[in-house]
């Protein structure tokens, strides 16, 4: 039996591959620098690979920016806005294509399925003419094959590729993307011509799409698709991998059935219904690559479950053709535990990022050849075990509250609309009010502050004086600005997630966990490993302090329970919504301890309850039901006088618009910025509903600085749509990443055109 890895991470152990880029983005460094940097990352990454035994080594898996871009660069397919005129493409037009340059902005980023990861989505039109244009998959596999490396190069599917492609603009109504099926098709060929005339043997297509509710005409590009390759297939051997959820049934049908293919990869973690339809029949002769290593979270692979699905199946497929595979890539999990000095022994037992998940790939694989690593696996079931019964991991008293929620509804009490009137008794705001979502810009001494207290190098009582000063700072900005709801800035928090996660019980934090999310940005999710408490109060001390400071309203700020769920490396031993409504608990206790702090508006962030929902449709209503009931519990057990605002950041959730309803919150502040008309019948069932709405009326991610005039353009166009005496006033969101040099002016104009707007009325 062998062994095989769908992709790995290019970022490198210590993120080298994010300080090439930058810093040759700078220009502080040379395109060779940044060559040489990502040399060394693949051959350091395909040794790796070699020496640890695996069998199917992965290329083209690397990237400058991103997988999909790189596809468009193979394909020739540059919009025209970006000037290139042919020939091969350099760093110039990728990454002009990639962040935009002086004259034109950067192609649209979108999240890769349901992670964390984003890639640059291609625009396709009835004009563009494919060439094939980057031999970027042919040179890598030359480079890994002189290292003595004879790897299977990875391409992303074409299907798959047009199918995360977007209409070009002025087509975005006509146009079929898989129309242009026939014309990427021969450029595919060419480079599986190359690739065989390299040496390549095997060829991997990731063909991800086909986890998602497809209809009959999109599978049938699939087959439409292989049937027209098949000729160039022969001496090769290609594999489809799929990953992310399962393969519905009919998309197994058609993939089994596809022409030229001998090899077929699944997701056994996330697909457990996949694995009933592989039992149900398998094509003879065809290579099953099982994917039971996971590569979406961080936990140590419980080798002993997995060895029971691998033997099951290799009653199916026989032992010759079945291979031990990840999941999918290990793009999204750390990169080498080996680095981890700050976790304790008993923690990283339990733990494996991707350096650890090929060891645990080759081991399984090894055991059906007859050669078990016993000490590895003896290993393995004990950290299984002490992780089980382990009392770090489980709090009894929170497994009861928890299981104590279900059944019940957890509402408030009252109407939103009754709720409204005794607020806004008691606060007094004036129509339009104006506030901001939070933080204020996070300047270096800042940072310098917060990382000078956490390595003791300065007091508390120093700690404390430096982030009062900034607080009141902020405070007085806002009076001298005449904003109506106040925010203290955040000066406190590095992030909106880990600043909870360190003070919650059931969090660990790791110093190099480090996964990329697009380009070279790259996050760090908490791991959530044990049940989920709060010691105590995390919040109330900075935003009582800030309260004392004003006589408006000051809004405390906390993250709420779906958000810190979906940007953690979450516990795989109980369902992910019993973790969520623990979290639930936690973040109920700190709005019920800032209520009686005499804090009267309090925002509970759910930046990424959008981004949870789950690939197949058959899965979403039960996600927003306990996400949307978790962002509730927070919450219900506040006084009507208490106004509760929610804030999100994707502003794309037309389909999910009822459950945004059911949160239940006082005032809504979403993103806008690029006045999205889609957003209207949006805002339209808000009317409806009541609630307060704050449109973002500019965008926090430009420096740009919006005219009065534009903002009160673009609350004019809001008051044609929503009634006036719920709309509120506000920026997109955070205004951490910006400078107070554009922050001051952007809000001075924003509640300039508030004011505009009042007097007429
Ligand atoms: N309150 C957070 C802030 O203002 C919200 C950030 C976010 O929505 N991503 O920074
Ligand atoms: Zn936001």
């Amino acid at each position: 039996m062998a062994s095989h890895i769908v992709g790995y991470p290019r970022m490198g152990p210590k993120r080298e591959l994010k300080f090439a880029l930058e810093s040759f983005w700078d220009g502080k460094s040379s395109a060779e620098d940044l060559q040489k940097v990502a040399a060394d990352l693949r051959s350091s990454i395909w040794k790796q690979m070699a020496n640890a035994g695996i069998d199917y080594i992965p290329s083209n898996t690397f990237s400058y920016y991103d997988q999909v871009l790189d596809t468009t660069a193979m394909l020739g397919a540059v919009p025209p806005r970006y000037g290139w005129t042919g020939g091969e493409i350099g760093f110039d037009t990728y990454f002009s294509m990639a962040r935009g340059n002086a004259s034109v902005p950067a192609m649209e980023m979108t999240k890769w399925f349901d992670t964390n990861y984003h890639y640059i989505v291609p625009e396709l039109g009835p004009e563009v003419k494919f060439s094939y244009s980057s031999h970027k998959a042919v040179e890598e596999y030359k480079e890994a094959k002189a290292l003595g490396v004879n790897t299977v190069p990875v391409l992303v599917g074409p299907v798959s590729y047009l199918l995360l492609s977007k209409p070009a603009k002025g087509v975005e109504k006509t146009f079929s993307l898989l129309s242009l099926l026939g014309s990427i098709l021969p450029i595919y060929k060419e480079v599986i011509a190359e690739l065989k005339a390299a040496g390549a043997t095997w060829i991997q297509f990731d063909e991800p799409t086909l986890v998602k509710d497809l209809d009959s005409h999109q599978l049938e590009a699939f087959t439409h698709a292989y049937s027209e390759l098949e000729s160039s297939f022969s001496g090769l051997n290609v594999l489809i991998e799929t990953y992310f959820a399962d393969v519905p049934a009919d998309a197994y049908k058609t993939l089994t059935s596809l022409k030229g293919v001998t090899g077929i990869g699944f997701d056994l973690v996330r697909g457990t219904k996949t694995l009933d339809l592989i039992k149900g029949g398998f094509p003879s002769g065809k290579y099953l690559f099982a994917g039971v290593v996971d590569g979406r979270n961080i936990w140590a692979n419980d080798l002993a479950t997995s060895l029971a699905t691998l033997e099951a199946l290799e009653g199916v497929v026989g032992k010759d053709k079945l291979v031990v595979s990840t999941s999918c890539s290990l793009l999204h999990t750390a990169v080498d535990l080996v680095n981890e000095t700050k976790l304790d022994q008993e923690l990283k037992s339990w733990l494996a990022f991707a350096a650890q998940k090929i060891v645990e790939v080759n081991a399984l694989s090894k055991v059906l050849s007859g050669q078990k690593d016993e000490a590895f696996f003896s290993d393995n079931a004990a950290a299984q075990a002490s992780r089980k019964s382990s009392p770090r991991v489980t709090n009894e008293d929170v497994q009861k509250a928890a299981a104590a929620l279900k059944g019940s509804d957890h509402r408030r009490a009252t109407t939103v609309s009754a709720r409204l009137d005794a607020q806004q008794k008691k606060m007094n705001l004036p129509i339009l009010p104006t506030t901001t979502i939070g933080s204020f810009p996070q300047t270096m001494d800042l940072r310098r502050v917060r990382r000078e207290y956490k390595a003791k190098k300065i007091s508390e009582e120093e700690y404390v004086k430096a982030i009062k000063e900034e607080i009141n700072k902020v405070v007085k900005l806002q009076e001298e600005l005449d904003i109506d709801v106040l925010v203290h800035g955040e000066p406190e928090r590095n992030d909106m997630v880990e600043y909870f996660g360190e003070q919650l019980s059931g969090f660990a934090f790791t110093v190099n966990g480090w996964v990329q999310s697009y380009g070279s940005r790259c996050v760090k999710p908490p791991i959530i490993y044990g049940d989920v408490s709060r010691p105590k109060a995390m919040t109330v001390f900075w935003s009582s302090m800030a309260q004392c400071m004003t006589s408006r309203p000051m809004k405390g700020m906390l993250t709420g329970p779906v958000t810190i769920l979906n940007w953690s490396f979450v516990r795989d031993d109980q369902p992910r919504h019993e973790t969520c409504y623990q979290i639930a608990l936690a973040i109920k206790d700190e709005v019920e301890d800032l209520e009686r702090a005499g804090i009267t508006v309090i925002q509970i962030d759910e930046a990424a309850l959008r981004e949870g929902v789950p690939l197949r449709k058959s899965e979403e209503a039960f996600y927003l039901d306990w996400a949307v009931h978790s962002f509730r519990i927070t919450n219900c057990g506040v006084l009507d006088t208490t106004q509760i605002h929610t804030h999100m950041c994707y502003s794309n959730f037309n389909d999910i618009i009822h459950s945004i309803i059911d949160m239940d919150a006082d005032v809504i502040t979403i993103e806008n910025s690029r006045s999205d008309e889609k957003l209207l019948s949006v805002f339209r069932e808000g009317v409806k509903y009541g609630a307060g709405i704050g449109p973002g009326v500019y965008d926090i991610h430009s420096p740009r600085i919006p005219s009065t005039e534009e903002i009160a353009d673009r609350i004019s166009k809001m008051l044609a749509v929503l009634e006036t005496n719920i709309l509120w006033v506000n920026p997109d969101c955070g205004l951490k990443t910006r400078k107070y040099a554009e922050v001051k002016p952007a809000l001075s104009n924003m509640v300039a055109a508030a004011k505009l707007l009042r007097t007429q009325l």
